[in-house]
Order: structure tokens, then C-alpha cells, then sequence
């Protein structure tokens, strides 16, 4: 997938409202925000907004709330099944408590404090609306002046945002002229305010989608060879497609992580209790087939760190094999396998890394994945870190600014990586 979207920077935003479509899920600990990255990340485009004389409204979805401004204030189908399983006489109780509850997300992931954080960072008040698309984000929206910042409430208070209802998409549409997409950890979903309201109004991206695009995009169609990619991690099936665009594109490609068991066991190998999706055992053969057809280097673990339980303190040792003995279970890459890893990354023009290479958030078994980051920091490659855990994982293993680029979207950045369109970046103006 090549995009070539036009940004905030080519198109005319003075004296206009313009409509930006963030990503400021932010975590919370005790109603306190713990890790303000998102918000900073979303400083720049803002920034370049109010400096060129726009009145800018911002929204963004926090958590999963139970769509607390409908009309009608509904249960998930989950809840209600459950409610359903209770006895006749507990459910009218029941049914009370998890509306109660819904409400309760009104405060819980309201956006409020992230108003509060914002107008901190960007040193300029930040009015907040309490509705989405109700009367007082419409009266604020409207008497929204140039260089001023409005933020309106979790647009997951809606149902019709996941849906992408195109009526509540005009909606938001009505309160600005500009439409900017910011958010690219949402840009996979076709929602209404990450997709939908492209249909209404001029459409462009933010500095941080732009960004995205750009680094990825250059990475996955020019790359500086070699061109190398590490995957790890634990969810196969989320990850079978990603292989296999890659395969198409690397000269090296490299499994670690809970990945490899899953080809281990397709080459006929033991894996004891390792985590294996016994269903992908044929496509992981393909993909090893595929890999071969092309020339690619592929490379397995030949050596693992093995524990007796998923466990943080469980019993340990390595061993010198690709086997796993019956009742133990590989959690991290051996010596020998982080040599022959880093050997390979050494010298690569670009390297786009997902996956933890074993369970790196215990220490046990972080040294696989501290030794291919160390090896990644040091080849001087282009590098790309995409994917949840593995960020978290750069991150807490000190390599984080070592790294050109690593992703904010988890989910979207591994579609893109799959080569698949992102929804809420196809929506946007084309150059
Ligand atoms: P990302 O979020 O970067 O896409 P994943 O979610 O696929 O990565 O995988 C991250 C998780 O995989 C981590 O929680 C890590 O503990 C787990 N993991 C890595 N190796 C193993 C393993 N050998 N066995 C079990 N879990 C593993
Ligand atoms: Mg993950």
C-alpha cells in the first residue's frame, strides 16, 4: 500500500474549524493519567493548527465505553447473555447494576482530564465540551474562535461511532469546515469520526499519520537493503499475514518468540507445553516453502530458554536444541540464537521489527529480546518497531531512541505492514 496524502500543510486552515480526529486513549491509574506520550504526539499537529489561525475541535475515543448517550441506554450482547444465564428473579437487579454501571463510564472514560493535560502542555486553554454531538459541544463548536482549542467527549459515547453511522458522522461533520485524521492507532477501523466524516467534509492528515505513512510506507516500497525483519511474539494468526507480505519484500526474514514453536512443530519438532497453533502448522510450512522459493535467509531459534511453568519465577535453563522437551515450554531465545539473530541484522539497511523474541516482560527471559535490540540500535538501520508489546518492550529494555521510528498504532501498524488499506488513511485527500 502507497499513500501520498495531503497533510494539514496542503490545505488553506486559516480562519477555519477544523475537525481533528485523535488518539488520546490514554492509560489511567486512580482517575491519573500514567503515560502522556499520545497527547504529546499530538502536540505538533495542534500546534501548526492554532499557529495558522484555525479554530480547532478535537475529539478522540477513550476505552470501551457502553454507548452512554444513546437515546436509549443499552447493555453489550456479552451482558446481556450473561444476565440472561442468571436465575429469573436476580436478572431486573442485575439488569440495574450494569446500567448503573454504563453510566458510571460517563465520568470514568470521560476525556476531561485529558483537556486538563493538554491545555499543561500546549500552554493555552483547552474549553471541553460534555457532549459529543449534543447542544454544548455545538454551542461551544460554534462560538469556537481562531487559535482556540475545544475538546468534545469520548465519541465511543455514541454506538453509531464504532458503526460508522453516517448520520452521526454528519453530525460531527456540521461543527467544523476541515477534517484532519491524527489518529493512527484507529486508522485500521472505518468508524465515524476516524473514516466517516471524510465523506462530508475536505479530508487530510496530521503530522502523525504522516509520519506513519511516510517512514513505513518508504520502508515496505524503497527499502535500504538488506532489508531485514524480526517477528516475534505470541499471536500467530494475527501475524501469518504479515509474514507473508514480508516474504515478498526481505532478503532475511526472522521468527523468535512464541512464533516459532508453531514452525518448529510444522518441521516435525517437539515443543513440549511452548505456546503452538496447532491449526497454522500447513501455512507456517508455506511460509517456510515461500521463503525458500525466494531466496529469503529464514531463521529459527536454534537454541531456547525454557521454563517449567508461564510463570514469572518459574525453573529455568537453557538447552542447546530446537526441541522442546515434553513438559517444558520455550519462553525465550538462546545465546547461541541471539548471535546468529544479531550476525544477521548486522549491516541491514532496514530492519522492521514486531514481536518480543520470548516474554520480555520478566527478566528471565528478556535477554533474547535485549540482545536483537541491542543488535537493531547498532546496525545503523532504518528501524521500525510496530506492534503493542514490542514498543512497551524497546521501550522498558532502554532502546527506545535508538530506533528511527516506532509506531503508535499497534493493530494498524501490522495491517499496514500486511500491505492491507487502512480505512481511515484511504479516506483521506490524495496529493
Ligand atoms: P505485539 O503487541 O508487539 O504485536 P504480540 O502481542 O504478538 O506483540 O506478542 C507479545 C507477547 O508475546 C508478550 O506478552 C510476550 O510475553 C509474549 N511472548 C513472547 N514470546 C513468548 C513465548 N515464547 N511464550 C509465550 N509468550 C511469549
Ligand atoms: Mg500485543
Amino acid at each position: 500500500m502507497t499513500y501520498n496524502k495531503k497533510s494539514v500543510e496542503d490545505i488553506d486552515v486559516s480562519g477555519k474549524k477544523v475537525l481533528v480526529r485523535c488518539d488520546f486513549n490514554v492509560p489511567f491509574k486512580d482517575g491519573v493519567i500514567t503515560d502522556t506520550k499520545r497527547i504529546v504526539g499530538a502536540l505538533p499537529t495542534i500546534e501548526y493548527l492554532v499557529g495558522h489561525g484555525a479554530a480547532v475541535i478535537l475529539c478522540s475515543h477513550m476505552g470501551r465505553p457502553h454507548n452512554v448517550f444513546n437515546a436509549e441506554l443499552k447493555l453489550s450482547k456479552k451482558e446481556i447473555k450473561k444476565i440472561d444465564e442468571l436465575p429469573e428473579n436476580e436478572r431486573e437487579a442485575a439488569t440495574a447494576a450494569a446500567l448503573e454501571k454504563a453510566k458510571g463510564d460517563i465520568t470514568k472514560l470521560s476525556l476531561k482530564p485529558v483537556a486538563e493535560k493538554l491545555s499543561e502542555l500546549l500552554g493555552k486553554p483547552v474549553q471541553m465540551a460534555s457532549d459529543v454531538v449534543g447542544p454544548d459541544a455545538k454551542a461551544k463548536a460554534g462560538a469556537l474562535k481562531c487559535g482556540e482549542v475545544l475538546l468534545i467527549e469520548n465519541v465511543r459515547f455514541h454506538a453509531e461511532e464504532e458503526k460508522n453511522d453516517p448520520a452521526f458522522a454528519k453530525e460531527l461533520a456540521s461543527m467544523a469546515e476541515i477534517y484532519v485524521n491524527d489518529a493512527f492507532g484507529t486508522a485500521h477501523r472505518a468508524h465515524a469520526s476516524t473514516a466517516g466524516v471524510a465523506d462530508y467534509l475536505p479530508a487530510v492528515c496530521g503530522f502523525l499519520i504522516e509520519k506513519e505513512i511516510s517512514i513505513m510506507g518508504k520502508a515496505l516500497n524503497d527499502p535500504e537493503r538488506p532489508f531485514v525483519a524480526i517477528l516475534g511474539g505470541a499471536k500467530d494468526s494475527d501475524k501469518i499475514g504479515v509474514i507473508n507480505s514480508l516474504i515478498e519484500k526481505v532478503d532475511t526474514l526472522i521468527i523468535g518468540g512464541g512464533m516459532a514453536y508453531t514452525f518448529f512443530r510444522a518441521l516435525g519438532n517437539s515443543t513440549g507445553t511452548s505456546i503452538c497453533e496447532e491449526d497454522k502448522l500447513d501455512l507456517a510450512l508455506e511460509l517456510i516453502k515461500k521463503a525458500k522459493d525466494r531466496g529469503v535467509n529464514f531463521l529459527l531459534p536454534v537454541d531456547n530458554i525454557i521454563g517449567r511453568e508461564y510463570k514469572e519465577d518459574t525453573t529455568f535453563m537453557r538447552i542447546y536444541s530446537d526441541s522442546i522437551p515434553d513438559g517444558w515450554m520455550g519462553l525465550d531465545i538462546g545465546e547461541k540464537t541471539q548471535e546468529l539473530f544479531a550476525k544477521s541484522i548486522e549491516g541491514a539497511g532496514t530492519v522492521v521489527w514486531n514481536g518480543p523474541m520470548g516474554v520480555s516482560e520478566w527478566e528471565n527471559f528478556a535477554s533474547g529480546t535485549r540482545a536483537v535490540a541491542r543488535a537493531v540500535a547498532e546496525s545503523g538501520a532504518v528501524s521500525i518497531i510496530g506492534g503493542g508489546d514490542s514498543a512497551a518492550a524497546v521501550e522498558q529494555l532502554g532502546f527506545a531512541d535508538k530506533m528511527t521510528h516506532i509506531s503508535t498504532g499497534g493493530g494498524a501498524s501490522l495491517e499496514f505492514l500486511e500491505g492491507l488499506e487502512l480505512p481511515g488513511i484511504a479516506c483521506l485527500q490524495d496529493k
